[in-house]
């Protein structure tokens, strides 16, 4: 089954959204495979974000990622990868639909409250960069209640 990474940015955990968040991805049908409050160092930042190093916004970007606790996830399910970037909405919260996590509680991008994966290869990239002790064996007992 698909998984992908989702983390609630310092901004979501002080603002108090991690319940909220976590509620939408639990309600959806998708299942909680890991789970951490944890704060990152720069280094461990810019591996994560390693991809957008020559962007003009790369050190604002790790500055806010390393300002505080973040919650690391692993989610899976059926196409959980685009489904959890709709659930997110677009990246310049500007532009995210009412209804998705930044349309309904961002405003900037630069405080946009939530990271998700954005294709398969880099959800399992990031899998493994955040959760090197590995991930919980659990089956929902729900699964044939959402799945056909
Ligand atoms: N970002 C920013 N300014 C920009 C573009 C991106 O501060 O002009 C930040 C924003 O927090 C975004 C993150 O960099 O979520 C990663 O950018 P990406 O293009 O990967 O967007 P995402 O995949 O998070 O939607
Ligand atoms: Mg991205």
């Amino acid at each position: 089954m698909e998984q992908t990474f989702i983390m609630i940015k310092p901004d979501g955990v002080q603002r108090g959204l991690v319940g909220e968040i976590i509620g939408r991805f639990e309600k959806k049908g998708f299942t909680l495979k890991g789970l951490k409050l944890i704060t990152v160092d720069r280094a461990f930042a810019e591996r994560h974000y390693s991809d957008l190093s020559a962007k003009p916004f790369f050190n604002g970007l790790v500055e806010y990622i390393i300002s505080g606790p973040v919650v690391a996830m692993v989610w899976e399910g059926k196409n959980v990868v685009t489904t959890g970037r709709k659930i997110i909405g677009a990246t310049n919260p500007a532009d995210s639909a009412p209804g998705t996590i930044r349309g309904d509680y961002a405003i900037d991008i630069g405080r946009n409250v939530i990271h998700g994966s954005d294709a398969v290869e880099s959800a399992r990239k990031e899998i493994a960069l955040w959760f090197p002790e590995g991930i919980a064996e659990w089956r929902s007992s729900l699964h044939s209640w959402i799945y056909e």
